[in-house]
């Protein structure tokens, strides 16, 4: 086994391999999911006037000090208007949500505390200064920084920078990552299965993980098992500008695995066997100039080679900040095997009244989708440890969606 390359040595050397895209000025309205090249300052404090809270008048809290007490009501401000008028003792202003407060005024009482008589009103209550008030730069100051170069922008973060009143972001390119299965067993759905044959799924789900990843796709299809088209679609890649090529399977010993024997011959081979189970044959190099990563043609195999070698890459091509893929840690209930190698093995965590409990799929098989689609974790035998016991904690990568 001291062939084989321990996993955190392999993700090294891949994320290694790979740097930023460019970035380039984008629409608000085309940023969402895209990653912050340069951090973003505000240019304004938020609120930018001190406003009203409430729908109320404007006052001078010390006019209320013995309320309930009368006051002439000399203005009326909505929202969006800048109040022309001083408010001197005794007076008051009618104000809606949203609106600047006036100078001299030091609050807002709202309408629900007052009772309107023809040209005053009736302030049923005291205030104090600063009450139903929402104060310039409470929120935020001119200058600070809110959101970091490496961020993905969500839809809260576009809300935040509109209200800024900023309108395009300096984002990274979302990286090209070109896809190939290989396989002269492949069929695509839809269509009749001969014998032999069986439906190519890696293509759509390697193509998903890409699509939600902060990732373009450039669809490759299904080369034949023959050296010329594997040779031709990895052409294509690089003329297409790729950032990451990705394979699926012909990365193992087989006479007809091509992509390996393409990279070696015609490319680079940097590895191509890697300490973890399942997805051992997972190949990293590079063809002329464009980084390859092949993962074993296995569908499970596929699925976690994606997760825990591609996604790094991706990560790194798109501006984002290096992430452990770990996402929890439970409590076994029931004892894990493995051969040493670092397994990631499919199974169900759930959390009752705080307690995250795991276990594993029956079905173990790297061929096997249908355990993959039923597991909610991968759970994670670190490398050198052969079982882990019943009621010890066990590291996981969530792979459900979110709350299942
Ligand atoms: P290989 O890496 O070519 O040796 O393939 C390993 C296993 O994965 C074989 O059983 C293949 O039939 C299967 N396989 C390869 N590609 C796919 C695919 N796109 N969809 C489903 N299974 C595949
Ligand atoms: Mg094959």
């Amino acid at each position: 086994m001291s062939d084989l390359l321990p996993v955190v040595e392999a993700q090294n050397r891949i994320r290694a391999a790979f740097a930023p895209v460019a970035a380039h000025w984008l629409d608000l309205a085309d940023a969402l999911g895209r990653v912050l090249a340069e951090d973003v300052s505000a240019a304004l404090d938020l609120p930018p006037f001190t406003n009203s809270s409430m729908d109320g008048y404007a006052v001078r809290a010390a006019d209320l000090a013995h309320a309930p007490a009368r006051l002439r009501v000399v203005a009326d401000i909505p929202a969006g208007v800048a109040p022309e008028r001083t408010i001197e003792p005794g007076e008051a202003a009618r104000i809606m949500t949203g609106a600047m407060l006036p100078p001299g005024a030091d609050a807002v009482i709202p309408v629900e505390d007052t009772q309107a008589e023809g040209d005053s009103v009736l302030a049923q209550k005291q205030v104090q200064p600063g009450d139903y008030l929402r104060p310039r730069g409470s929120d935020l100051q001119a200058g600070e920084v809110v959101l970091r170069a490496g961020h993905r922008l969500r839809a809260q973060d576009l809300g935040l920078l509109a209200a800024l009143g900023v309108a395009r972001v300096r984002a990274y390119h979302k990286p090209l990552v070109a896809l190939l299965s290989s396989g002269d067993e492949l069929v695509a759905p839809g269509e009749p299965l001969g014998p032999g044959k069986i439906y190519d799924a890696n293509s759509i789900t390697l193509a998903s993980l890409v699509a939600e990843s902060c990732a373009e796709l450039l669809a490759l299809g299904v080369a034949r098992d023959d050296p010329a088209q594997v040779r031709e679609r990895l052409e294509t890649a690089v003329s297409q500008g790729a950032d990451l090529i990705l394979t699926s399977a012909g990365v193992s010993v087989g006479a007809f695995d091509y992509v390996r024997a393409i990279l070696e011959q015609e490319g680079r081979l940097t590895f191509w066997r890697v300490n973890v189970r399942p997805g051992k044959p997972l190949a990293f190099g590079a063809y002329h100039g464009v980084p390859v990563i092949g993962l074993p043609g296995n569908p499970v195999s596929a699925f976690v080679g994606f997760l825990i070698f591609v996604t790094p890459a991706i990560h790194r091509l798109a501006g984002l900040p290096e992430r452990a893929p770990v996402t929890g840690s439970a409590v076994l209930e029931e004892a894990l095997e493995s051969d040493g190698r670092e397994s990631y093995l499919r199974g169900s965590v759930i959390t009752v009244d705080g307690q995250t409990s795991a276990r594993q799929a029956k079905n173990q098989s790297s061929g096997n989708i249908y355990a993959l689609s039923q597991a909610n974790a991968l759970l994670i035998v670190p490398s050198g440890v052969k079982s882990l016991p019943v009621g010890s904690a066990v590291n996981f990568i969530r792979i459900g969606n979110e709350g299942e």
